[in-house]
């Protein structure tokens, strides 16, 4: 029996089915992943006892002979694997290392210009109710309607117009390749920061699989949880140049202690990540993504952009006749779980829009390929289907069908 097990048998009885339902299920959420058993074990291990505020060799407390040597190798290998001068492996998640950039670049009430939540950016860019809305003058620039692509020249115009101090590129539902050379020539021209805000798209950047900011941008955030494959934690990444300015955003500014044991587990996922079958997977999470969206287009599917360039989809549902939420609840409860999601210029209200938003990072990492996307598009399809029908009798025969094709796809994580 584990220790888990013993002392809380309520909480192990809940993660040992939260495993169980991971394993058995499609998972399709476009940010989440499943780590390694080695990044598991980091992440579980007794560095989570210890507290070291500052920076390796400046520490506030004692005892840093192990911790030190681990932040030290994660920093040089994010270091090596994006190829900047500069990483801070500190930040705790995503939005606490976004706020961190504004807090290096900017004083409250200056304006930054970030893409809109709506049309694919995320919270941290300037959203209203967010911190980075509510302390900041947000600007926001979107897709074209007819496009449903980034449009630079609105951007250039928007950056003119308001000479942001910041500008942010990047997002949470952005099926397509961003041109950060062109974000650079905004910004310099302007006299703006550039944050690269790659926490979606982590993973393929390292892996070569969609080009990298760095050299254009003048910070680059990214999550580690997402395509990158690692714990939930975060980096900024930068120029010698403003190296100390977001060293000293994250601490003393905005964090106390690192989470060492996160710190060992993001080491651990960059080591991975540096291997050449992690080329091979960001690759393979493309290649899945783009035979899934020829897949749904032949379905009839409408897809925001016409398809992808990268790990995701986001799908318009309004001419299947159902609501994203509708669908997304359906599909979990036959086996697939993936998220309601707003549709660029979408009429219907965020919290139940026009759309749904799904991505093979998850089920690439499992060993799905391309020749398994057309009985995926098959599972989606038929549940939407029925969705639009308000059917739910087929959704436990095809979560059962889902669940005996993914026992040949293992995921290898120890049982508690
Ligand atoms: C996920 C995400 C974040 C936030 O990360 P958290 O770890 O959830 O705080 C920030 N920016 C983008 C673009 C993201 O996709």
């Amino acid at each position: 029996m584990s220790a888990l097990s013993s002392t809380d048998p309520r909480i192990a009885e809940l993660v040992d089915a939260e495993r169980r339902r991971q394993d058995e299920k499609l998972r399709m959420i476009p940010s989440e992943n499943y780590v390694s058993p080695a990044v598991l074990e980091a992440t579980g291990s007794v560095l989570t006892n210890k507290y070291s505020e500052g920076y390796p060799g400046r520490r506030y407390y004692e005892g840093q002979q192990f911790v030190d040597p681990v932040e030290t190798l994660a920093k040089e290998r994010a270091e090596a694997l994006f190829g900047v001068e500069h990483a801070n492996v500190q930040p705790y998640s995503g939005s606490p290392a976004n706020l961190a950039a504004y807090l290096a670049f900017l004083s409250p009430g200056d304006t930054v210009l970030g893409m809109a939540l709506p049309m694919g950016g995320h919270l941290t860019h300037g959203n209203a109710v967010s911190a980075t809305g509510k302390w900041f003058r947000a600007v926001h620039y979107g897709v074209r309607r007819d496009t449903g692509r980034l449009d630079l020249d609105e951007v250039r115009d928007l950056a003119r117009a308001e000479r942001p101090r910041m500008i942010i590129c990047g997002g949470t539902a952005i099926p397509r390749t961003i041109d950060f050379p062109a974000f650079a020539e905004i910004a310099r021209e302007v006299g703006a920061v550039l944050l690269a805000d790659i926490a979606h798209i982590a993973g393929l950047v390292a892996g070569g699989a969609h080009p990298s900011p760095v050299g254009y941008a003048d910070v680059v955030s990214t999550t580690t949880h997402k395509t990158l494959r690692g714990p939930r934690g975060a980096m900024l990444m930068t120029t010698a140049e403003h190296a100390k300015a977001i060293d000293k955003a994250v601490f003393p500014g905005l964090q106390g202690g690192p989470h060492n044991h996160t710190t060992a587990a993001i080491a651990v996922a960059l080591h991975e990540a540096a291997q050449p079958d992690f080329a091979a997977y960001a690759r393979q999470v493309v290649t899945n993504a783009q035979a899934l969206a020829a897949a749904l287009t032949a379905r009839g599917y409408d897809l925001v952009s016409g398809g992808t360039d990268n790990h995701l989809l986001l799908v318009d549902l309004t001419g299947k006749g159902v609501t994203g939420k509708v669908a997304a609840k359906a599909l979990d409860a036959a086996g697939i779980e993936l998220n309601f999601n707003t549709v660029p210029y979408d009429p219907r209200r965020p919290f139940d829009p026009s759309g749904i938003r799904l991505g093979t990072p998850a089920i690439t990492t499992r060993g799905l390929t391309a020749e398994h996307m057309p009985a995926v598009a098959e599972w989606l399809d038929r549940t939407v289907t029925a969705a639009a029908a308000g059917d739910e009798s087929g959704l436990a025969a095809t979560a059962a069908e889902i669940r005996a094709f993914l026992a040949d796809f293992p995921v290898h994580t120890p049982a508690t």
